[in-house]
């Protein structure tokens, strides 16, 4: 036995996650056979087609811009007020869902996830999120002392398994008064999957028939950290109107991210926006979370909510920083169509790809799958059930063959 003085709460925890193995593999078959050789398809960033990673040029030109005394100042807790204000114009967009909404600063999307499994589920009690999901859930919810437990994201025709998420919101309201769901739509990481308008009313449905019984508490964590290479801006954003009206007892949260969106992964920069039809809820929910902040990071990255203040106060530079996202958004389509085609052509079965980084593929014993094709130097993430493939960092003409090889590999295991 390891001699630890660890707390008993920590003993034994280990973030070894899947990904970091997996790109740790690569960066091996690079350095042995040559960039040129390898096909590293486990990166969750945007890489272009010399497989550099791209800073939005807006973003590079609008931070480098910013005075040093704002990149170094300490910010307020609960965030520079501009930056609240924008992160709910463009996070919203012409859906801004009529609502009682505000924002509290949180780094990143992870922070956003992390305060709510803190002060929206109960220590020991159980949070809800599909089948496919980003590894992180289960991490934060654990080092939380919560459990995470799932429902299948998928039914029979690959449309969003409804049957199957009453029957896990149902289950688990049984069993405790408040239920914390994370929903990751558009651009589902891992599978790239979107939940149509009609689906996000079942889903509401669930949630408003749950929750007529008034001692219950529902929180829908919306994982939006996609939904700027989710298609077009207006389609894509169009469910958020839904979360206007609902009763008191349900209180949406957006996890808004400016990692992806803004490319700005690193800098640790997002926001926790809360909707509800309560005044006291959101009242409620600014001041628990900023309480949160103050316990768990203090305030965040200034320099980069100075960022998004400054290019959304600019009409000029947010039509232009969106029209540079829209070169990406089809950069990434293009290399997904191509695995798509070629998948279809082979018979290789894939999850239903609607945009985003990252496409899946169902299989069994994925680890001996991904070893199987690392003789190919191609490196994807096993996940529990498929395979996942980051289409945004990989180059079309390395995508070229791939599904081929895929399935090889899958017949092989
Ligand atoms: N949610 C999902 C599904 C993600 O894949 C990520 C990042 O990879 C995040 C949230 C959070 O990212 P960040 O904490 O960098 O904003």
């Amino acid at each position: 036995m390891m001699f630890s003085l660890a707390a008993s709460h920590a003993k034994g925890k280990l973030a070894t996650d899947k990904i970091f193995g997996a790109s740790a593999a690569a960066g091996k078959a690079v350095a042995q056979y040559g960039k040129e050789n390898v096909v590293n398809a486990t990166i969750g960033a945007i890489l272009d087609d010399q497989e550099r990673l791209i800073c939005l040029p807006t973003v590079e030109t609008v931070y480098r811009g910013i005075p040093m005394n704002e990149v170094i100042n300490y910010a307020p807790i609960a965030g520079l007020p501009d930056f609240l204000e924008a992160a709910v114009d463009v996070c919203c967009g012409s859906h801004r869902p009529d609502a009682y909404i505000r924002a509290v600063a949180t780094a990143g999307g992870s922070g956003v996830i992390h305060h709510a499994i803190w002060n929206y589920s109960e220590i020991g009690d159980t949070v809800l999120t599909a089948d496919w999901y980003w590894g992180p859930y289960k991490v934060l919810c654990e080092d939380a002392l919560r459990k995470l437990d799932t429902y299948a994201l998928f039914d029979e025709q690959q449309a969003f398994n409804v049957a199957a998420f009453e029957t896990k919101v149902k289950s688990l309201l049984s069993k405790q008064d408040s239920l914390l769901i994370i929903i990751n739509t558009p651009a589902h990481n891992p599978t790239g999957y979107s939940l149509t308008d009609a689906e996000w009313d079942s889903v509401l449905n669930v949630c408003k028939d749950s929750a007529k019984v008034g001692s219950k508490r529902i929180v829908v964590l919306v994982d939006v950290a996609y939904m700027d290479y989710a298609g077009e801006k207006d389609a894509c954003r169009s469910f958020l109107r839904k979360f206007g009206g609902l009763p008191q007892n349900i209180l949406t949260v957006l996890a808004f991210s400016m990692s992806k969106g803004y490319t700005m992964y690193g800098q640790r920069t997002g926001a926790m926006i809360g909707v509800s039809s309560s005044q006291d809820v959101i009242r409620e929910f600014e001041a628990i979370n900023q309480y949160t902040s103050r316990a768990t990071w203090s305030n965040i990255n200034r320099g980069c909510m100075r960022l998004l203040a400054t290019i959304h106060q600019d009409k000029l530079l947010s039509a232009q920083l969106e029209q540079e996202r829209e070169v990406l958004y089809r950069m990434i389509r293009d290399r997904a169509e191509i695995f798509m085609a070629e998948a279809s052509n082979v018979e290789l079965k894939m999850l239903p790809y609607v945009a985003g980084f990252f496409l899946s593929v169902p299989a069994k014993n994925t680890d001996a799958v991904c070893d199987e094709l690392h003789n190919d130097n191609i490196f994807a993430v096993p996940l529990a059930k498929g395979v996942r493939i980051a289409v945004c960092a990989v180059p079309a003409l390395k995508i070229k063959g791939m599904a081929a090889k895929v399935k090889r590999a899958i017949d092989i295991v």
